[in-house]
């Protein structure tokens, strides 16, 4: 067997160390005579996998107790339509941040329910940069304010928090959760698909300040409502139980290497490594993004000639270097470095680009 480099943007790479885990205990778990798939979500073998998960994330990311933590199915996608459904009242105010492809998905979700404004458009400068925060127009009385801490697709990363005033500060970090310390209780809404950097796809960690949950929002059935999710505690129908147990491995090998720390001081070396490649390349190889808004966990680029990029493709793979392709939205490549992708991988691929340069240059 031979595990090659996994640079795809989600479903992505999992950790070697807890997809042997899950292996061994895929017949039989902990003793129980059954696999955790096949066993009940209410059983008190799945509840204490259930807390121990809750538990491991909250010392992961230094989550204060006035923050619920939900573990929903439904994707990054539905909560940016529970969002509005929840937090605001009909027609209300929403202000939106859009930095790239996803920021956009979510203003779309939110316009049925809410009069979504949008603060700020980094689209006319092809999402290549932040607009800086002295532009933004924010609605006075506005709900929340909504931005997406990583646009996986355009390579763009808030690297502060921005300071929005009063209204609570909503974040899309499906793509860059857990990948450095945060200062939680600067948000009101914090949300994020697992399968980018906490887990596989199936799961989505939802994490509200409760004082939010006591907002009327908009009618919604029970199953939409997040004050149900959290007097449920995220059961209210059976939950992805394999998912959930796969991203509480996630999360217990992310602590045992030192946690976020640990993982920003890696991110940090990783995308130092690859931009350092790509800007070092003589033009070969180009990046768009302005240098203080690159992402640290997704890096698109193009060749100086699309022509080559077939062969890049074709290369790239036979070496061990899996979906580099970009997405159709760009176009070029794109690797996604996120924290379970091991430094040596991030050093196998500025390797293969210096070979590719050198006989395709
Ligand atoms: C992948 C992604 C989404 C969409 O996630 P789904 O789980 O497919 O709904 C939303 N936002 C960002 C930033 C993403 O990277």
């Amino acid at each position: 067997m031979s595990r090659a480099f996994n640079f795809a943007a989600g479903p992505a790479t999992l950790p070697e160390a807890v997809l042997r885990q899950a292996q061994e205990e895929m017949l039989e778990w902990n003793g129980v005579g059954a696999s955790i798939v096949e066993i009940s979500h209410r059983g008190a073998e799945f509840m204490e996998v259930a807390r121990q998960a809750e538990a491991d994330l909250r010392t992961l990311m230094s989550i204060p107790d006035d923050y619920a933590v939900l573990f929903l199915a439904g994707g990054a996608t539905l909560q940016q339509a529970l969002i509005p459904l929840n937090f605001a009242a009909p027609g209300q105010a929403a202000d939106y941040v859009v930095t790239g492809h996803w920021g956009k998905t979510a203003i779309k979700q939110a316009r049925t329910y809410v009069d979504a404004r949008i603060a700020a458009d980094g689209e006319s400068s092809g999402f290549h940069d932040i607009p800086p925060r002295s532009e933004w127009r924010l609605t006075p009385g506005a709900a929340y304010v909504h931005y997406t801490a990583n646009e996986t697709i355009h390579g763009v990363e808030f690297r502060d928090i921005p300071d929005v005033g009063d209204a609570p500060l909503v974040a899309d970090f499906s793509s860059s959760i857990a990948a450095e310390p945060l200062d939680v209780s600067r948000f009101g809404v914090i949300y994020g698909g697992a399968q980018k950097n906490l887990g596989p796809v199936g799961v989505t960690v939802v994490i509200v300040r409760r004082d939010l949950l006591e907002r009327a929002g908009q009618p919604r059935a029970d199953i939409m409502n997040y004050r149900s999710h959290v007097a449920g505690e995220s059961m209210l129908n059976t939950p992805p139980t394999w998912n959930w147990y796969l991203a509480g491995l996630v999360f217990k090998w992310m602590l045992a290497e030192g946690g976020v720390d640990e993982f920003a001081r890696r991110n940090a070396r990783k995308s130092a490594l690859l931009y350092g490649a790509i800007d070092g390349s003589g033009g070969f190889y180009r990046n768009d993004v302005v240098p203080a808004a690159r992402s640290r966990m997704n890096v698109p680029f193009f060749l100086h000639d699309p022509a080559l990029d077939a062969a890049f493709l074709k290369e790239s793979k036979a070496a061990g270097l899996l979906a580099l392709k970009g997405h159709r939205v760009l176009g070029g490549m794109r690797a996604s470095i996120y924290n379970a992708m091991p430094e040596a991988g991030v050093q196998a691929l500025v390797d293969f680009m210096r070979d590719f340069q050198n006989r395709h240059g």
